[in-house]
């Protein structure tokens, strides 16, 4: 891989790309927009015949899979990419490319899975991208990172470079391995699921693992507050720093005053609305040419943060990714109705008890919710009960049963700590 393409989107991602105000981003969105409407529209086989005077329409995943031998300009159709990404995944060997692309599997946990692919120079892109965005100020050379993945593609492998070291630890393997790795390894940056460094920061605490990292980097799951605090504790990091990436693109990371802006200066993003604060957010990419991510609906609840950041940036402020639609849950209202609650709500009623930090609440049916915690007295589980009546009356819905059981955490499943099962 041409280590050179690196080098430009990471100068810009570093140094450019900085806007003296919204409107000065507008003009440079509004400008990356058209260059890439017309792109498609002369490539994909699927906007080439969109009407000119037609605006492009949403996507989502499901659109993405049924169009996708239209949709992508590199001619791969989906049955071979889908029965190729399978075939890695089987054996766990991610080094070989299909046609010079990388194939990857989003692990859609809604049955369908998704699949992208991305060329070398996308990948080149993104990875020159994400370090210029995330290499801790002042000092870039002679970082080693230790990188943590359920599953691996090119795309991540492409950051081994004369200046950076990176060790791809899979997540399959087990703890007490990674612990004897990284007590030898000795990264500067790590960057794992919110989960896995949940893990880590335990055998720290346990004094398994001893570590001096410059930079904690949770990426792939939603990083709760007290899991957020817990690992700057654990780590003795002044704050941990979050990477908002999914196969639809880099589409957000913390800036030096550690809150979260999305990358606006290589996606466009569109807000569907919720609440006030609570968004979808609705993804343009700039530059993914190979498979076009244009108006792609996400799941994904945002939650606004309007204040404008110390940082400087005018980037959009995120205070949080509160988690995903199908993670709503669902109770029963007064005359056959259905009262939707946000994840949100469900982690305050663990987070007001005490001493509570590892949990999972997964409701079964408009009538069950499992509660799955490391261990509980028979106190905590009673005031648990009352939080959950407490929301059921302000809320005005039937407050379910609640079913306790021992919390097992599994690196293989990305962790939702709130989830629906139903
Ligand atoms: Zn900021």
């Amino acid at each position: 891989m041409n280590k050179l393409k690196m080098v430009l989107p990471f100068i810009q991602a570093r140094w450019f790309r900085r806007f003296s105000s919204r409107q000065a981003l507008a003009r440079y969105q509004q400008k990356a927009l058209e260059k890439q409407y017309a792109y498609m529209r002369t490539h994909s086989p699927y906007y080439r015949q969109l009407p000119k005077d037609e605006s492009f329409p949403f996507m989502d995943k499901q659109f993405m899979m049924t169009h996708f031998d239209e949709l992508n300009t590199q001619g791969i159709k989906k049955e071979e990419a889908l029965a190729f990404a399978l075939a890695s995944e089987k054996t766990r060997e991610f080094n070989q490319d299909y046609q010079g692309l990388s194939i990857g599997l989003s692990s859609g946990t809604s049955g369908h899975r998704g699949i992208f692919i991305t060329t070398e120079a996308e990948q080149a892109l993104w990875a020159g991208t994400v370090l210029g965005k995330m290499l801790p100020k002042g000092n870039l050379l002679g970082h080693k990172l230790a990188f943590f993945l359920r599953a691996d593609n090119q795309l991540y492998q492409s950051i081994n470079s004369p200046v950076i070291e990176l060790a791809y630890f899979d997540t399959y393997h087990p703890l007490a391995e990674h612990v004897a790795r990284l007590n030898k390894y000795q990264p500067t940056i790590l960057i794992a699921p919110a989960s896995m460094l949940v893990a880590l920061a335990q055998q720290i605490e346990e004094k398994n693992l001893a570590l001096h990292v410059q930079q904690v980097i949770s990426v792939a799951e939603v990083l709760e507050e007290t899991d957020r605090d817990y690992l700057a504790a654990m780590f003795d990091l002044p704050m941990i720093h979050q990477i908002y990436q999914c196969t639809e693109g880099f589409l957000g990371c913390t800036c030096s005053h550690g809150n979260l802006h999305l990358n606006e200066d290589i996606v466009y993003i569109e807000k569907e609305f919720i609440d006030e604060r609570r968004f979808y957010p609705i993804v343009t990419d700039f530059k993914r040419t190979s498979q076009p991510i244009i108006r792609y609906r996400l799941n994904d609840i945002l939650v606004a943060a309007n204040e404008p950041c110390p940082c400087g940036s005018v980037f959009q402020r995120i205070e949080k990714i509160e988690g995903r639609a199908d993670d709503i849950f669902l109770f029963e209202g007064k005359n056959e109705t259905t009262v939707s609650v946000f994840p949100d709500f469900i982690r305050r009623c663990l987070l007001f008890v005490p001493d509570i930090r590892t949990y999972q609440v997964t409701q079964h049916s408009p009538r069950l919710v499992e509660i799955a915690v490391d261990q509980l007295t028979e106190q905590q589980k009673q005031q648990i009960q009352e939080e959950f009546q407490n929301l059921a009356e302000d809320l005005k819905f039937t407050c379910p049963q609640l079913t306790f059981s021992v919390y097992e955490w599994n690196p293989r499943i990305k962790l939702k700590r709130v989830a629906r099962n139903f």
